[in-house]
């Protein structure tokens, strides 16, 4: 990809317009689906229910805020089940002039359902996220980032136009679907983890407490480093929030602070994930196809259970 990227390009990647770097703001608007999946006992859990609705209910409307004032458009991924529980706050993205696109139905790990769940799942969030916005979805990010190999084909057959979930390039890139010349094709927008607000902020006593609350300060600074070093690459910086997480007064102010900043400077090219889609789709540079890897499954059959590891043999360990 790099090599193609560079032959196209001399060397940068050929935004539009003649930009130096993109920036794609993105908020998965995970809300009460978040854990459900997870955690299904949280379903009668008032408590995380309502750290969860602060999302839609408060935490969205303010970042719909900062966004309109500062002229710039994102793009929200939105669990179908959090489009039928809070569907006017769903239609006030669509209303504000952002996108919305797919994130589940339940914010299900696709890894943990059977080939025919994972097509239900799809055909049932595109659904709802239609009925709700009336809107198709074009793009789809992967709960926990989580894919099959099987993932991407069944994404094109449905007529999506791009995934925002492998972590494997600065920049984005076309995915092939087959092996095969002509297999067609998705644009992927590569998100990664240190650039999602929920590693800095997610805490929930017994769902997410392995870590401590960081402060919005941190994360600024974080993402600040990112955006220079994106700019002097010329590459896309894809960030990712959560309405619940983000969207608290601190930290919305600290994204006000980098949207300035990114807003302000020249020759950025804020674009939602679908405009960015289109952008690189008519470069139509090289496909890349991802196979598993080539490893035998006898390699890995020797694997002990890390359940049991007081079973590990003191002469392998
Ligand atoms: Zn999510």
């Amino acid at each position: 990809m790099s090599a193609e990227r560079d032959a196209m390009s001399g060397g940068r990647f050929p935004w539009p317009g003649g930009a130096t770097a993109a920036v794609v703001l993105t908020f998965d608007v995970d809300a009460e689906s978040g854990v459900l999946w997870e955690f299904p006992d949280t379903a009668r859990r008032l408590g995380i229910m309502s750290h969860q609705a602060y999302g839609p209910r408060v935490g969205l409307p303010r970042l719909l805020r900062i966004l309109a004032r500062h002229g710039a458009r994102a793009t929200f991924f939105v669990p179908g089940f959090t489009a039928e529980a809070h569907p006017e706050a769903v239609r006030g993205i669509v209303d504000a002039g952002h996108e919305v696109a797919h994130h589940g139905y339940v914010h299900e790990i696709v890894t943990e359902l059977s080939p025919e769940d994972e097509v239900a799942v799809l055909e049932r969030g595109s659904e709802v996220l239609e009925r709700v916005t009336g809107v198709r979805p074009r793009g789809w990010r992967a709960p926990m980032w989580e894919l099959n190999y099987r993932t991407p084909a069944l994404l094109a057959a449905h007529g999506f136009v791009y995934d925002s979930s492998l972590m494997d390039a600065d920049v984005p890139y076309r995915l092939a679907t087959g092996p095969e010349s002509g297999a067609a094709t998705l644009v992927e927008i590569p998100p990664h983890w240190s650039l999602d607000d929920g590693e800095q902020y997610a805490w929930l006593p017994g769902i997410w407490d392995t870590a401590v609350i960081e402060g919005p300060d941190k994360l600024l600074r974080m993402w600040e480093m990112d955006f220079e070093a994106t700019l002097a690459e010329g590459g896309c910086l894809v960030l990712t929030m959560h309405p619940f997480l983000s969207g608290r007064p601190a930290r919305a102010a600290a994204f006000e602070r980098l949207l300035e900043r990114i807003a302000g400077t020249p020759g950025v090219w804020v674009a939602t994930a679908t405009e960015v889609a289109d952008h690189v789709d008519a470069l139509a540079p090289k496909p890349v196809f991802h196979e598993p890897p080539p490893i035998a499954a006898s390699d890995l059959a020797r694997r002990i259970s890390p359940a049991s590891p007081t079973d590990v043999p003191k002469e392998d360990a």
